[in-house]
């Protein structure tokens, strides 16, 4: 069995077609009539755009406009006056048109991949792709042809250019397996869109696998099963009906309101992490998000991100968003996630330490420029401002003055924001979980963050695997403030909401549904799954689970009936 990254869900069963690599070799040559080489270069690229449009409309037929503009981005890199003039300019100076394009390109190549950021990165790809399409042009050589792949066909490449997808016929193409790209390249995109399974990152498949040998590709577990026997292929057939099945009934729930089936509604939302993640919260069918965390924008870089960098970020959200509740946490580092550029001291204890909201009220210049920037971009949308790891009322308090001097300076400078924006509280230690009766009084929401809910609960770290039995949402004790939390928000009328893990657990729903939880926030691919577990319940069949559950002692005997219930 080969290894690498499943980037694209579903089973694939099918014989492998390696496309190899196409020799671009060539002399290097001193041309003499410049003009000819500079009609031959711009002959090439016309020619390049005029495929590229092609292949751009038939991706947009066959897969979409997302898609398609991944392609027209070559045209735009290229006819670039940038780029196009720094060839140029090697030409006049009597190199031939390969050589020219194959040393600039060579040189945004080089600068890309040497960011180490994925998208940018990803760019590197695309000049790739453009420089062998030019290149192979000025060379004459024939393009493989994918369209002509016969129905069954897995498609074997060192790496998958756009270019190559736009000639995948969807009813041939049954995997796709390749030795480069990670969860976020665009063949990684391009395969979701196409809906064809996929497995990226597979060292030595092209030398490793042979045209016509038959294959299983897993792609949601990143498995490329050689030699399959009957036994396997019998498994993994039923394993593909199994999932092509969900599929279809997940799909069933797109664009439908999220209620139970007493029709009584609840909200369902996504997490993200960076803005670009609300459009595949959006695509997912999220109604908005519960949680964006904002580390992102601190992490990897060298200096703290500037009030204005922020607003971009949470104005770009938003906008993708269209209108829809967008709840900005603000910085939680700290524990498990360092900061190098701040300097923080090592500590004993750094999951009891000085982090999150601690920090951010103890850097106040620092922690008001962030409330500044989300202030802002709440005049672009429904904005909300949530503060991670409160354990008590007097933390609430603090920030709340600070987001009232931050709208104070705006107001000074005439600047717009949404007066009215709420404050609220991520409930994530059982601090917070036993005075909830207290901070639902000032907080303007709840959401319930059982990722560290359940840990400081239990007292147990999730990554310590001597402990991590304990590690559990469904324990009496984590259940109880679960509930607790949820009733404390209801009876002072504000909105409760679960932003971790728990809320997408099919265990978990019908006792959130029970104890009056109204708004869920979970990970974009697990959005149409939790509409289809909360569409299965209503209030009176989720009550009658909950108070055996809540009668329960442990978290074995918990687990056991509801797994027998569900
Ligand atoms: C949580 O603690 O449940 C949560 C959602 O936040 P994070 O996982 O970012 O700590
Ligand atoms: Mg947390």
């Amino acid at each position: 069995m080969l290894k690498g990254i499943g980037a694209s869900d579903g089973i694939g069963i099918g014989r492998v077609l390696i496309i190899a690599e196409q020799s671009l070799e060539y002399t290097p040559k001193e041309v003499t009539d410049v003009d000819a080489e500079l009609a031959r270069f711009h002959d090439a690229v016309d020619k390049f755009c005029d495929n590229t449009m092609e292949q751009a409309d038939a991706i947009r037929q066959s897969t979409g406009d997302k898609e398609a503009e991944i392609l027209e981005g070559h045209i735009a890199i290229i006819r670039d006056p940038f780029m196009g003039g720094e060839i140029e300019n090697l030409i006049k100076a009597n190199q031939c048109a390969e050589a020219a394009v194959d040393q600039i390109c060579k040189m945004f190549i080089d600068m890309f991949s040497a960011t180490g950021d994925d998208l940018t990165m990803q760019r590197a790809a695309d000049v790739r792709d453009i420089r062998d399409g030019i290149i192979g042009i000025l060379l004459g050589v024939q393009e493989v042809k994918i369209s002509d792949a016969p129905a069954g066909t897995v498609l074997v490449v060192k790496e998958l250019t756009p270019s190559m997808t736009a000639g995948i016929k969807k009813e041939n193409i049954v995997g796709i397996v390749t030795e480069t790209g990670s969860q976020t390249s665009h063949s990684a995109i391009l395969a979701r869109a196409l809906e064809i399974p996929a497995v990226l990152s597979v060292e030595g498949a092209v030398t490793g696998l042979s045209t016509d040998e038959l294959v299983i590709v897993d792609g949601s577990k990143g498995d490329v099963l050689t030699a399959p026997n009957q036994e396997q292929i019998d498994t993994y057939t039923a394993k593909r009906e199994a999932f092509l099945r969900e599929r279809r009934e997940l799909e069933s729930f797109r664009g439908r309101t999220t209620a139970g089936a007493d029709g009584k509604e609840y909200e369902l939302f996504c997490n993200i992490g960076t803005p670009k993640d609300a459009t595949k919260a959006m695509e997912a069918d999220g109604e908005g998000v519960g949680l964006f965390r904002t580390e992102f924008l601190f992490m990897d870089r060298d200096r703290l991100p500037t009030e204005d960098e922020q607003f971009d970020a949470y104005k770009q959200a938003s906008l993708i968003l269209k209108g829809k509740p967008l709840i900005i946490r603000t910085l939680d580092i700290g524990g498990d996630k360092e900061i190098p550029y701040l300097g923080l001291a090592k500590e004993e204890n750094p999951f009891m330490g000085f982090r999150a909201i601690r920090y951010c009220l103890k850097n106040r210049d620092m922690f008001k420029s962030q409330l500044k920037a989300i202030l802002r971009a709440s005049a672009f949308g429904d904005i909300r401002i949530m503060f991670p790891l409160i354990t008590a009322v007097e933390e609430l308090r603090e920030g709340k003055a600070l987001v009232e001097e931050a709208k104070a300076d705006l107001k000074a400078s005439g600047i717009a924001f949404d007066e009215n924006i709420q404050v609220g509280v991520m409930t994530e230690t059982a601090a917070s979980g036993v005075i909830a009766d207290l901070l639902a009084k000032e907080a303007d929401f709840f959401s319930i963050g059982t990722n560290d809910l359940t840990g400081y609960t239990m007292a147990a770290d999730r990554g310590n695997s001597d402990v991590s039995y304990l590690y559990s949402p469904l324990q009496p004790s984590v259940l109880r403030m679960i509930k607790r939390i949820i009733e404390c928000g209801t009876k002072e009328g504000i909105s409760v909401g679960m932003c971790g893990e728990a809320a997408a657990s099919p265990m978990m729903i019908p006792l959130l549904i029970s104890f009056g939880l109204t708004e869920f926030s979970v990970s974009a691919p697990s959005v149409l799954k939790v509409r289809k577990n909360i569409s299965k319940w209503t209030k009176a069949e989720a009550d009658a689970i909950a108070d055996k559950v809540m009668a329960m002692t442990t978290e074995a005997e918990i687990t056991a009936y509801l797994e027998s219930v569900i």
